[in-house]
C-alpha cells in the first residue's frame, strides 16, 4: 500500500474535525468543563491548518499554507487555553495570541525559511509544554486520566522540537510530495495520535471529575456544608485506623445545640438553619485543617481529632462552646442565645468509631443533665454506660 504525505495530512483533518465534533458532544454532557470547548476550538483550527498547508503545498500556494501555519500556532495556542480552564484558571488573553502575532511578525520580516520555521516550532512546544506543566501542576482531581493527558502533551512538544528542525536539513525532491517514512511521515502520524490520545483522555478527565462531584456530594451536607453522617463515618475510620497505626493519640466530641427545638419554635426553621450555618461556621474557624467534623443528623455533630488527646480534645471543643455562644447570642436580630453541650472521648484502642461516637455521648448526656451549655470528658471506666444511653437528641 503507498501513502503520501498529503494524504496523511488529509486523513489527519478528518480525524481532527471529528475529534472536535466529538468534545462538543462531550461539552454539551458535561458543561461545568468548559476545557472541551477549548480543545474542540483546538481541533477544528488544526483540521483547518493541516488542509490548507495540504492544498497550499500541492497546488503551489504559498499564501494558504501560510494561513495554515498561522492556524497551527492558535490550534497550540487554544489547547494551552484549554488546559489552564481545565482547573479553573485565568488565561491570559496577551499570551493567547502571542503565538500567532510574533509569526505574523517572523513573516513580515521575511526571515529566511529555516529561522522563521525554527521561530514557529518554539511558538508551539511552548504552548503545548505550557499546557502539559499546567495539567500537572494542576487541581490535582481527575488524577488518573491527567498523567497519560500529561504525557501525551509532552510527548507532541518533543516530536516538534526534534522531529521540524530535522525536516529542515532534509534534502527533497523538487516539486514531488516528502516521503512519507521521513520525519514529515512521523510529525503527521504523531499528530492524529495525539489529537485522539487528548480528546480521550480529556473525556475521561471529565467523567472522572463529574463522579468525584457526585461523590463529594453524596457526602455533603446541603445546609452547613460540612461532611454528612455517612461523609463523617467514612472519613472518621480512616482517620482513626491511621493514627491507631501511627499509634498516635486520638479524640472524639460530639455536640448537640441546646434546646434547639424552642429556638426553632420561638423565631422560626429559618432561624434554626441560620443557627446551624453559624455553627458550622465556630467549628471551621476554631478546629484544625486535619480534624474532620460531621453533621450527623438535625442538630448533632461529630469531631474526630486525629493526634488529640483527651485533655487537648476537651480544651478544643470548650472553644467551639465558647466562640458559638458569643456569636449565637443574636442571629438575625433575634435574641436566640444558642448554646451547644458535647462530650469528649479518646480512643482506647479496639472500638469502632460508632463505639467511641456511642462513649463521647456518655458525655454529652451528663452535660445536658448537668444544665447544658458545657462539655464533659468520658473516663474509661464509664464505657460501660454507653449500652444504657437512649440517645438524647
Ligand atoms: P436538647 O437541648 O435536649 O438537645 O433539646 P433539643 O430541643 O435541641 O432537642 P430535640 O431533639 O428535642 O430537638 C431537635 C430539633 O432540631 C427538632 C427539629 O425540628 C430540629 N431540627 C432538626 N434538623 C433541623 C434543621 O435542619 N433545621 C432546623 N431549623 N431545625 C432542625
Ligand atoms: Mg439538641
Ligand atoms: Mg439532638
Amino acid at each position: 500500500m503507498q501513502i503520501d504525505v498529503p494524504t496523511l495530512m488529509l486523513a489527519g483533518a478528518f480525524v481532527f474535525s471529528f475529534s472536535g465534533a466529538l468534545l462538543l458532544v462531550a461539552w454539551y454532557q458535561y458543561r461545568e468543563t468548559r476545557a472541551a470547548l477549548w480543545w474542540a476550538g483546538a481541533d477544528a483550527a488544526l483540521a483547518c491548518a493541516i488542509a490548507l498547508m495540504a492544498i497550499g503545498s500541492a497546488s503551489h500556494r504559498t499564501r494558504l499554507y501560510l494561513v495554515g501555519m498561522t492556524l497551527l500556532c492558535v490550534s497550540a495556542a487554544l489547547t494551552w487555553a484549554g488546559a489552564r480552564s481545565f482547573d479553573g484558571r485565568r488565561i491570559q488573553p496577551g499570551f493567547l495570541v502571542a503565538g500567532s502575532l510574533v509569526w505574523i511578525a517572523v513573516h513580515a520580516l521575511a526571515l529566511s525559511t529555516i529561522y522563521a520555521s525554527l521561530v514557529h516550532t518554539a511558538i508551539m512546544v511552548i504552548y503545548y509544554a505550557a499546557g502539559a506543566l499546567t495539567l500537572q501542576h494542576g487541581n490535582g482531581d481527575a488524577r488518573r486520566a491527567r498523567l497519560p493527558l500529561v504525557v501525551l502533551l509532552s510527548v507532541h512538544a518533543m516530536t516538534l522540537m526534534i522531529a521540524i528542525p530535522a525536516t529542515l536539513t532534509m534534502n527533497l525532491v523538487p516539486n514531488e510530495p516528502p516521503p512519507v517514512l521521513s520525519w514529515f511521515g512521523i510529525i503527521h502520524f504523531e499528530a492524529i495520535v495525539f489529537v485522539i490520545g487528548t480528546s480521550i483522555f480529556l473525556v475521561a478527565m471529565m467523567k472522572e471529575r463529574s463522579e468525584g462531584r457526585h461523590i463529594e456530594a453524596s457526602w455533603t451536607d446541603m445546609l452547613t456544608g460540612m461532611l454528612n453522617r455517612r461523609g463523617f463515618l467514612k472519613q472518621a475510620e480512616r482517620i482513626l485506623d491511621r493514627c491507631r497505626h501511627e499509634a498516635a493519640p486520638v479524640a472524639v466530641i460530639v455536640f448537640d445545640l441546646d434546646r434547639f427545638k424552642s429556638i426553632n419554635d420561638r423565631f422560626g426553621h429559618a432561624v434554626g438553619d441560620s443557627a446551624l450555618q453559624l455553627y458550622a461556621g465556630v467549628c471551621r474557624k476554631v478546629l484544625r485543617p486535619g480534624d474532620a467534623i460531621g453533621r450527623m443528623g438535625g442538630e448533632e455533630f461529630a469531631v474526630i481529632l486525629p493526634g488529640t488527646g483527651v485533655e487537648a480534645a476537651f480544651a478544643m471543643a470548650e472553644r467551639v462552646r465558647k466562640a458559638f455562644a458569643q456569636a449565637a447570642r443574636v442571629i438575625e436580630h433575634h435574641p436566640v442565645n444558642a448554646t451547644v453541650s458535647g462530650g469528649v472521648a479518646a480512643d482506647d484502642g479496639d472500638t469502632d468509631i460508632l463505639g467511641l461516637l456511642q462513649h463521647a455521648d456518655i458525655g454529652l448526656y451528663d452535660a445536658k443533665k448537668r444544665g447544658r451549655n458545657r462539655i464533659a470528658i468520658v473516663r474509661p471506666e464509664q464505657h460501660l454506660d454507653a449500652p444504657n444511653i437512649v440517645r438524647i437528641a
